[in-house]
């Protein structure tokens, strides 16, 4: 198959560029980098399987040929905008992968009558008020807060993507992508994974926002890539969570990291009070994925945490 797929050179889009072609795809992929990093897809860079288009989703996508399928990664992560680490927030640039970028590739796909994945989000279900989240539930989200231009930008996709289904008739999918971490990730994202891991290779304090009992549920990336490539190829067209049942204080997730490290400086609260729009619960229900993809997260965190740690390692050398 010809597949265009939105965000290629990032963390997720990269790790999956590389399933596809390893299962005999073509990956058009498409890349602004403003986020996206060209060391994710240096190693495809001869490889006919693949072709790099740099673009802003944003902006209207035209390309010839036939097309079988869209799948659109494309966004800015969404580190906290109250973190004093990380990469500048880029608030529009994020409403409008969400939002135009959503448009663009639908069109697409509708245009080539090929079939569609949306790259959605755990934070469609804000500071969720049931737990853990199956994907009935509505989410509790504000619209207005610092969270919103993601929060918002993936709901507004989500609503648009099943509208060119129910209108259109495209054969779209949705999944809802839970806090997941491997190589890759940038460095400077500003989230919980890449800056423990930093702050504890340079023997650093960790920092915990407010009391650290806030929790989050990590994926380790190659079980995500296995549950959306399940995902791709069924008749499911609302969204299918896909993440790692597996909840953890961020206190605790701070005490394994800095064991895995064997970093001694221990750690640091930060913003004691918490910060105001942090969702304090996150953990997927993924019945739905295990009944309908028969997947299950495979990799332990401790595995995939001492994986992404040496890949981190190589990255400062
Ligand atoms: N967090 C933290 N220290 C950091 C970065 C994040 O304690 O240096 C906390 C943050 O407040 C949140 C959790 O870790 O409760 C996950 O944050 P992240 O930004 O990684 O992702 P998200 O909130 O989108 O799940």
């Amino acid at each position: 198959m010809r597949i265009v797929l939105t965000g290629a050179a990032g963390f997720l889009g990269s790790h999956l560029t590389d399933r596809l072609i390893q299962e005999g795809h073509q990956v058009i992929g498409l890349d602004n980098f403003i986020t996206g990093d060209e060391a994710n897809i240096a190693h495809l860079f001869n490889n006919p399987a693949f072709q790099l288009i740099r673009q802003d989703v944003s902006t209207y996508i035209d390309i010839p040929g036939q097309i079988d399928y869209v799948m659109h990664f494309a966004s800015p992560a969404s580190p906290n905008p109250a973190s004093p680490l990380g990469y500048p927030n880029l608030p529009i640039q994020t409403l409008k992968a969400g939002a135009l970028g959503t448009l663009n590739t639908l069109g697409l796909a509708k245009a080539h009558q090929a079939k569609y994945l949306l790259a959605s989000t755990s934070e469609v279900y804000g500071d969720p008020q049931i737990h853990p989240q199956p994907e009935t539930y509505w989410g509790n989200c504000d619209p207005i807060g610092p969270r919103s231009v993601y929060d918002e930008a993936k709901r507004f996709a989500e609503a648009l993507t099943m509208a060119y289904h129910r209108f259109h008739g495209v054969d779209t999918h949705i999944v809802r992508i839970f806090n997941t971490f491997g190589p890759r990730m940038r460095l400077d994202d500003g989230r919980v994974v890449p800056n423990f891991i930093l702050q504890a290779l340079h023997h650093q304090a960790l920092t915990i926002y407010g009391s650290g009992e806030q929790t989050r549920s990590f994926c380790f990336v190659t079980d995500l890539v296995e549950g959306i490539f399940r995902l791709m190829w069924t008749d499911m067209h609302d969204p299918v969570n896909i993440g790692n049942p597996n909840e953890t204080t961020i206190r605790d997730f701070a005490l394994l990291i800095n064991e895995l490290t064997g970093n001694e400086a221990g750690t640091v609260t930060l913003f004691a009070e918490g910060l105001g729009d942090d969702p304090q619960k996150r953990q997927p229900d993924i019945t739905r994925a295990r009944e309908l993809l028969n997947w299950e997260p495979q990799v332990d965190l401790r595995s995939g945490l001492r994986e992404t740690i040496a890949y981190f390692q190589t990255k400062i050398g």
